[in-house]
């Protein structure tokens, strides 16, 4: 299996209910290295254009409205099949169609708030960890260079 990286957004709702340590703890206990962190408070120019891809969906606006309404974590995160293995842990968009076990059904509220993002494939995670940080940010780069992104 390939070493990835992919983007990891623990969002407003995560940061708000003092989850963000047992969020981290989950992602290290199954394996993943954290790459880069910080936390930010999105723009609105920010968040439009991180996710443009749905700028004509109905919940575009109010997303970008939550998605700026209150600090978020950004994380790289690093491992051996990153981007589907962070989606198994996040669990559905949807916290009620979550699996049990997941960050989603743990902790989330609903479908807007549903406390992390995770990269779709291993395309968009180059796309959105190059979006968030310069490659100077990646202060701990676990896969040595091995993991597929151009930049
Ligand atoms: P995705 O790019 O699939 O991760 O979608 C981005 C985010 O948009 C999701 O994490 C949800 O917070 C939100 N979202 C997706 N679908 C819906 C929906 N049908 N209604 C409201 N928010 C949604």
């Amino acid at each position: 299996m390939a070493v990835e990286k992919t983007l990891s957004i623990i969002k407003p709702d995560g940061v708000a209910k003092n989850i963000i340590g047992k969020i981290i703890s989950r992602f290290e206990s199954q394996g993943f290295c954290i790459a880069a962190m910080r936390m930010q408070k999105l723009s609105l120019q920010e968040a439009e254009g991180f996710y443009a891809e749905h700028r004509e969906r109905a919940f575009f606006a109010d997303l970008v409205k939550y998605m700026t309404s209150g600090p978020v974590i950004l994380m790289v995160l690093e491992g051996e099949d990153a981007v589907a293995k962070n989606r198994e842990i996040m669990g559905a968009t949807d916290p009620k169609k979550a699996a049990e076990g997941t960050l989603r059904r743990d902790f989330a509220d609903s479908i807007e708030a549903n406390v992390v993002h995770g990269s779709d494939s291993p395309q968009s995670a180059c796309r959105e960890v190059s979006y968030f940080f310069r490659k100077s940010e990646i202060l701990r780069p676990c896969c040595g260079g091995q993991c597929g992104c151009k930049s």
